[in-house]
């Protein structure tokens, strides 16, 4: 039996929805799948994680501000 072919909205890879996937029905299963790096969801961090990570949002906004610049000039 088949079933029907849907476009994933975040990879664009075409996957078959089936009715027992889980997840959202216009994403592909890998899409679906909480994102294991994601800190967001992480839970129970203390201070010092949340410091560091902090830390680590800020180098990265700044590295992604000096790379838009850099595009622009
Ligand atoms: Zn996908």
């Amino acid at each position: 039996m088949a079933f029907p072919t849907r476009v994933c909205a975040v990879c664009s890879e075409e996957f078959e929805l089936k009715p027992d996937k889980p997840g959202f029905a216009n994403r592909c299963p890998e899409c679906s799948q909480p994102d294991p790096a994601g800190p967001a969801t992480k839970q129970g961090m203390d201070a010092d994680e949340r410091k560091a990570l902090t830390e680590a949002n800020e180098a990265r906004r700044k590295a992604m501000r000096d790379l838009l610049y850099r595009k622009d000039s």
